[in-house]
């Protein structure tokens, strides 16, 4: 009689117990900023810290997608028109970081990833919201800003006085600027005391720490067809960027131009449907992934590149649907839709980065 007692007594206190211990809570929130939906998922946090986090991140995606805009009128575009003059001028403060960052990223990329290329952009009409119809810029027009070799290392910079001394350079952040923002949100969160968060970007997202008992488990894009790839879990700091035709890109005659241009041809990067790059910095996965995808499918070419900028990981599908993984990214792989781990028939691994 007494134990039933003391058992019934005991099995309150746990009932008790578990109710009173806080339960790590999970915050999910999309929002439609940056052009694109950005999903937040945060671990850990009260219901009410997760709101206010991700207003913040709101405000400033809001914030930086004005900032960087590379054809509304705006802070970017009042500075292109001042680097036009070839006359030295104060830049903004909400420019010269990426200005700073973009020149380091170009320069790891052997220039494959050129955030000086602004012209060539607008000139094939991707400088607009509504991508273009075609027909393809003439091979002159093309030729006239490629033979100007237009570069970061054009802008000369004294203190917060910079300088364009060619002509051609006209800046657009659009292959980086989404990971730097991504890569500011998951500083905000960090300072609000948030380390276990995903911040997506349309597909393109850095990870930080993980989801309870498990890690994140993340989807990467299919170039082809609607759903992903695979998918991959992530713990830590990691972020996975995608660059595709698929997105931005324009049918002339059969043939495909999409929105990432070789500043080697002043041409559409051809022989590639999709690149993701691993790496913790959301800002180098971004960039990495547009100069690989610039680099094209041969691993001669895109490997040094790879290791050159100094990513973690790679996954290359190219236009005829075959797949190159890098070593350390294949373990981590589970493909759809099969539901295992194994790798589809058209997938090599590539040499060790
Ligand atoms: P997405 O916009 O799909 O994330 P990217 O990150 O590759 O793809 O960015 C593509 C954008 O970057 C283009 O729309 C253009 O504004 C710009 N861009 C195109 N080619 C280059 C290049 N070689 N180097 C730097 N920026 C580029
Ligand atoms: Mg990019």
């Amino acid at each position: 009689m007494i134990i039933t007692v003391t058992r019934f007594f005991l099995f309150f206190v746990v009932i008790f117990l578990a109710a009173c211990e806080r339960q790590p809570a999970a915050y999910h929130e999309q929002l439609l900023v940056f052009g694109t939906v950005v999903d937040v998922q945060l671990w850990g946090v009260e219901p009410k810290q997760g709101q206010q986090a991700v207003a913040r991140l709101a405000e400033d995606f809001d914030y930086m997608h004005n900032t960087w805009h590379a054809w509304h009128p705006g802070p970017l575009g009042r500075v292109n028109e001042l680097l036009a003059t070839g006359q030295p001028f104060s830049a903004p403060p909400s420019i010269l970081p990426l200005i700073e960052r973009g020149t380091e990223l170009s320069r790891r990329s052997g220039g494959l990833f050129n955030p000086a290329i602004g012209k060539l952009i607008a000139l094939w009409g991707f400088a607009s919201d509504d991508p273009p119809k075609g027909p393809p810029p003439s091979d002159a027009a093309i030729r006239a800003i490629v033979d100007q070799h237009p570069s970061m290392t054009d802008i000369r910079r004294d203190g917060i006085q910079i300088q364009a001394q060619n002509p051609a350079l006209k800046l657009d952040f659009g292959a980086f600027a989404k990971g730097y923002a991504v890569d500011r949100a998951i500083e905000v969160l960090r300072e609000l005391g948030i380390n276990n968060a995903v911040v997506n970007a349309g597909g393109d997202l850095r990870a930080i720490g993980r989801h309870g008992e498990r890690p994140w488990r993340v989807g990467i894009r299919h170039p082809r067809e609607a759903g992903i790839l695979a998918s991959v879990e992530v713990q830590g700091d990691e972020s996975v960027f995608t660059s595709g035709d698929y997105e931005r890109y324009f049918d002339w005659q059969g043939k495909r131009y999409d929105h990432i241009i070789d500043p080697r041809t002043g041409y559409p990067a051809q022989g590639l449907s999709s690149v993701t790059v691993f790496s913790q910095l959301a800002d180098l996965a971004d960039a990495a992934a547009t100069a690989l995808f610039v680099a094209g499918p041969e691993e001669k070419n895109w490997l040094p590149v790879a290791r050159a900028m100094g990513i973690s990981g790679a996954i290359l599908v190219d236009d005829t649907g075959n797949i190159q993984i890098t070593p350390g990214i294949r373990e981590r792989l589970y493909f759809e839709p099969r539901g295992d781990s194994q790798l589809p028939p058209e997938v090599q691994l590539s040499a060790p980065l």
